[in-house]
């Protein structure tokens, strides 16, 4: 699943792709990715412009100059890219938003599980923004971080999972987050010491901005919005690794199921 690096490098794109550009159609052969349907859709966005593109936590937001607001959530398997109008057919294309300029922004999406939300006015952007927790990288402060972890009993890599306590934490950057700090993923957020809660709230920060520096991670379906890979995944500390060499210790890492997860840690490494 995208997380919050790969979303920021796809919204750093769309600002910068399709801002200013006018909506001219919006098509799709997955008609329950488009909510509250086509046709409602349809009604609102077409002829209007694009003034700017916001992200909280993994969900995008297309700003109109109409008041109206587009929310996408690529969920697991959801790229969204910019091609020009005509270019050929994107692999599990589902969505195609027809804009000036000879463009088309195109939800393309394996499992189908993403979806293009239209949102009335910022008011229902604001109940709809409200599910998620604070950013780790904007207003998630070391106090309130500490409060999060405080308030939980469940493994410590679950707890920076849950995105309605934190925004945009997702399995790869949880793993690798907890590897810097030292810290095993089955703890009980609630049992680390200030000290570990320290260590691992500029972990979170650090492997975040690692992530968008590397444009994301392309172990799987992520791409940018040009359709290009990130590198994080030649960067990953833990995640992926099973069997392979720590880069601090030498030891193996090992993988578990956390939540269903698959989790990677060092055993030696991480208390
Ligand atoms: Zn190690």
């Amino acid at each position: 699943m995208p997380e919050l690096p790969e979303v920021e490098t796809i919204k750093r794109d769309l600002s910068a792709l399709i801002v200013g550009k006018k909506i001219l159609e919006i098509t799709t052969d997955s008609p329950k990715q488009v909510k509250p349907s086509l046709s409602v859709v349809e009604k609102s966005i077409v002829g209007a412009a694009i003034i700017k593109i916001e992200r909280r936590a993994k969900l995008l937001q297309i700003f109109l100059a109409n008041g109206q607001i587009l929310a996408i959530h690529l969920k697991l398997t959801g790229r969204l890219l910019v091609r020009k109008k005509g270019a050929p057919r994107d692999d599990w294309q589902r969505v195609v938003i027809s804009l000036s300029g000879n463009k088309e922004l195109r939800l393309a999406d394996l499992r189908k599980f993403g979806w293009v939300r239209l949102v009335k006015d910022k008011k229902e952007l604001r109940k709809l923004l409200s599910e998620f927790g604070p950013e780790p990288l904007d207003d998630l402060d070391l106090k309130k971080f500490k409060a999060i972890l405080a308030s939980s009993g469940r493994p410590v890599k679950i707890v920076l999972m849950d995105q309605k306590k934190i925004s945009g934490v997702g399995n790869i950057y949880a793993n690798d987050a907890l590897f810097l700090a030292k810290i095993d993923p089955r703890r009980p957020a609630n049992k680390l010491d200030d000290e570990e809660v320290k260590a691992l709230y500029r972990a979170v920060q650090k492997v975040l901005q690692a992530g968008i520096k590397y444009r994301g991670a392309s172990d799987q379906y992520y791409l940018d919005a040009l359709g290009r890979k990130g590198s994080y995944q030649d960067h990953f500390l833990t995640y992926g690794r099973e069997g392979e060499k720590c880069f601090d210790c030498g030891g193996k890492i090992e993988r578990v199921k956390i939540g269903g997860r698959g989790t990677f840690y060092c055993p030696q490494c991480q208390k």
